[in-house]
């Protein structure tokens, strides 16, 4: 049964509203904000999944009399899975960045910078924290903000597990600004090594911990944008040996959610662009240069980047008494509302949504954000008047691997119920790309994306194929 939200006021707060507000009796919700009559809707977290959903419920709001706020530390977009190519220097951060502020003002709703840092949900206000420029100089102070109802997408980070040395010694993929810095460690390993005469070191080796999705599509790109780098003129080094690369697996093969025979197909193409991998090897401490395995294995490591498993940032996990999962994520019902307060809902990344149909939670994935932000588009307007929505389904496309290049890899369901095809190559290679471009459309519009695409491939004619700084 989806959470009725008007059943809810009535048991615990209609009361309470209707004496502090005499309007109340007029107003068609009790979500709608007497003042301005207004729903004012407040989205934190411009994600995957937040900022879409700001877009397209800034469409319905004049007919559903929202007003739409959206709030992020950030004051630009990037979309998440393109963080492995920002970290390889395939594709630069630049070019794919948005300004959330222009995308405000285009589209009409507000943005506000800074961090969500609590929620005070007795005045039914979100609190900010400062907004920094990207030198950590305060640009707007620390702040509250009301709202009728919050939609919680702050996304989720790297889970470290609380090992060892993993937090000191290792980098992270979990934002542009680390991708990026992950791509200037090695620009300037590469540099060093090849200018360096005393320290004549003949390898660099990058370790990558963890088999999923971002270990493998990380590996293969590195694979590929390190070759082209060294070929650009770092005639001391050979493009085909300086760089080791290893995949550290704690699991007995690569991506576990695939199916055996393709895990095995990528197991080889990662082979075949010459990576260790190492499965069935568990990480016990990370180390200056090494790390450290159950076994006792000293593993030499000169860049260690963390990649194995997705958790919700540490302060959802006792954000105004809410109720979160054993991830840190927040339970939600399958109206995305969380357990306790149904005028705060949550979704992607951060929230534990059941997943109807196949059981279990809604897994980690842009798709799943996006449908989520799709599905909100429809509920909050319903939810707000007070009427049923209908609980979200999500509706898993398949899985696809980028590895490098031109070559990806993966399953498409949907042919037949809980079963997927076996899709690489071109095809696959070109549905990995739409996944973006869907994102790009929601945004901007498909005939913004189909210009942009190729304003990009005409420029690509005078762009080194991978960032050099
Ligand atoms: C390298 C990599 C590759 C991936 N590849 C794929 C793929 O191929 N396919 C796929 O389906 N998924 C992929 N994923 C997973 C996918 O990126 C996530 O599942 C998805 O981005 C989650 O969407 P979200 O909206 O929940 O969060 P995010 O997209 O992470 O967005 C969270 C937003 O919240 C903001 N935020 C953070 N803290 C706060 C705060 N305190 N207050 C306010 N805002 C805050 C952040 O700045 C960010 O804008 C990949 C992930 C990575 C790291």
């Amino acid at each position: 049964m989806p959470h009725d939200l008007a059943a809810t006021f009535n048991e615990h707060s209609v009361m309470t509203i209707m004496e502090a507000d005499p309007l109340h009796k007029e107003r068609p919700s009790p979500l709608t904000n007497a003042a301005s009559g207004l729903t004012r809707v407040v989205i934190c977290g411009g994600g995957a999944g937040g900022l879409p959903l700001a877009v397209m419920l800034q469409a319905r709001a004049k007919r559903h009399r929202l007003s739409i706020t959206l709030v992020d530390p950030s004051a630009t977009h990037v979309w998440k899975p393109l963080l492995h190519e920002f970290a390889s220097g395939s594709m630069d951060k630049g070019a794919h960045e948005i300004a959330y502020l222009a995308l405000a003002a285009w589209r009409g709703f507000t943005f506000s910078q800074g961090p969500l840092t609590g929620i005070d949900r007795e005045k039914r206000q979100v609190l900010i924290g400062p907004a920094l420029d990207a030198g950590g100089l305060e640009m707007a102070p620390a702040r509250r903000l009301p709202y009728d109802l919050l939609v919680v997408a702050v996304g989720g980070v790297t889970n470290d597990f609380g090992i060892p040395g993993v937090k000191e010694n290792a980098f992270f993929l979990d934002s542009a600004p680390e991708a990026e810095k992950l791509h200037r460690e090695i620009v300037r390993a590469c540099m060093r090594a090849n200018y360096d005469e005393a320290r004549q070191r003949d390898r660099l080796d990058i370790c990558i911990v963890g088999g999923g999705a971002t270990g493998v599509e990380l590996a293969a790109e590195l694979r590929s944008t390190t070759r082209m780098l060294l070929a650009y003129g770092l005639d001391r080094l050979d493009p085909e040996r300086f760089v080791r690369l290893t995949l550290i697996n704690a699991d007995p093969r690569l991506l576990l959610q695939l199916p055996e025979h393709i895990s095995q197909s990528i197991g080889d193409i990662l082979a075949g662009l010459d990576v260790r991998i190492l499965n069935n090897t568990q990480v016990t401490a990370v180390e200056k240069e090494t790390i450290v395995t159950r076994s006792g294995e000293r593993i030499h490591s000169d860049i260690t980047i963390w990649a194995a498993g997705v958790r919700a940032p540490h302060f959802l996990t006792d954000l105004a008494g809410l109720e979160s999962g054993r991830g840190g994520q927040l339970t939600v019902t399958q109206t995305l509302q969380t357990t306790r307060d149904p005028r705060i809902l949550a979704l992607g990344d951060c929230a534990a949504c059941p997943w109807l149909d196949k059981g279990g939670l809604v897994p980690p994935r842009a798709q799943a954000s996006f449908q989520q932000a799709a599905y909100l588009t429809t509920a909050i307007p319903k939810l707000i008047a007070g009427e049923d929505a209908s609980p979200f389904r999500y509706n898993d496309l398949g899985s696809l691997v980028s590895l490098g290049d031109a070559q990806a890899i993966g399953t498409l369901m949907g042919l037949a119920r809980g079963t997927g095809i076996r899709i690489e190559g071109f095809l696959a290679r070109l549905l990995y790309k739409w996944l973006y471009k869907r994102h790009q459309a929601a945004l901007f519009g498909w005939w913004a994306v189909v210009l942009d695409t190729f304003g990009r491939w005409i420029g690509s004619a005078t762009r080194p194929r991978v960032k050099l700084h």
